[in-house]
């Protein structure tokens, strides 16, 4: 197979075991983190995301992809001090989403200037951390249409993925025509990409996925868990046998090799409550029990959850 990045160390894709692909350890607007009204010590930090990460290791889960980008929040240090403690490898992203989500530092950057830092960030480490990202983020900004600042992101990504051979993990799949012509024009195999939130309760009738996986994406169906049925639902929330049947109507259409799952739940948010009842354990406690209810076999679910993660994730030498 190859090996994966993860915060400490390569690893080989056989130790990887269940990968919950899209999560965030904590998950903020650039700068919501300096908040006094939202601030946290980093005792209160460990406090709510280790015994997550825990019951994680404990329900079988072997690796954490950790999809936030460079401005909002990411903090390698501490991913490794996590993953030390609990056992679940992490992999970190380079990368982010434009718009309102990025830091104005990165704002007026190159594609070039992009590109090598995304780079270094993969092959030398983040920071002085020697914490190595495994994955590159990107995203479609709010709007629904990708941006100036989007495309310029999605760029670089791709010469970063093809200079390293690290997978693309995309916020939403919605204007997917644009950010394939990009991944084409720089000659990326779009099996690298990984375009994610198909399943959202927004953005779910705009996104063509079986036209993307058609043209060779995988694809994400990975907020599994928010769902209507919560105390508190948020906006991009969706009844849970609506996803759920979509998922089941995608793998019958005969994707099974072009999807992943996950719950793109955030252990301690940043700048922002979270939302109740939703952890990344959502996997364990519904999903998979919802998968196994509806007569999906193991062999599927192992596919799902361990092998589909794995050939994205290792890196192509
Ligand atoms: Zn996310």
């Amino acid at each position: 197979m190859g090996t994966v990045n993860t915060v400490l160390g390569a690893v080989s894709t056989e130790e990887l075991g269940l990968v919950a692909i899209h999560e965030h350890i904590g998950y903020g607007m650039p700068g919501s983190e300096l908040d006094t009204k939202w601030w946290k010590t980093p005792e209160q930090a460990y406090e709510e995301t280790v015994p997550k990460l825990r019951a994680f290791h404990e329900f079988g889960g072997g690796t954490f992809v950790d999809a936030t980008g460079i401005c909002n929040g990411r903090d390698i240090d501490y991913y490794r001090s996590l993953s030390a403690k609990t056992g679940v490898h992490i992999v970190a992203s380079t990368g982010f989403v434009g718009g309102d989500t990025a830091l104005p530092f990165f704002e007026q950057a190159s594609v070039e200037y992009l590109e090598a830092q995304f780079v270094h960030e993969i092959t030398v480490g983040i920071g002085t951390s020697g914490g190595r990202a495994g994955i590159i983020k990107v995203g479609v900004s709010r709007g629904g249409r990708m941006t100036e600042l989007d495309k310029r992101i999605y760029r670089a990504a791709a010469r970063a993925s093809l200079q390293t051979g690290v997978g693309i993990l995309t916020h939403l799949a919605i204007d997917a025509e644009n950010a394939i012509a990009i991944f084409e024009e720089e000659g990326l195999d779009l099996d690298r990409v990984l375009f994610g939130h198909v399943d959202d309760g927004v953005n779910f009738d705009k996104t063509r996925d079986t036209w993307i996986a058609d043209q060779g994406g995988r694809i994400g169906f990975d907020t599994f868990g928010y769902e209507t049925e919560l105390p508190d639902p948020p906006f991009w929330a969706r009844p849970r046998k609506d996803r759920l049947d979509h998922f089941l109507r995608f793998i019958g259409a005969g994707y099974l090799d072009k999807v992943l799952a996950s719950a793109d739940a955030n252990c301690s948010p940043l700048g922002w409550p979270g939302v109740k009842g939703h952890t990344v354990n959502y996997i364990f406690e519904q999903l998979i029990p919802d998968l196994r209810a509806a007569g999906v076999d193991e062999a599927t679910i192992t596919k799902i959850f361990v092998e589909n993660p794995a050939s994205f994730l290792a890196i192509q030498n």
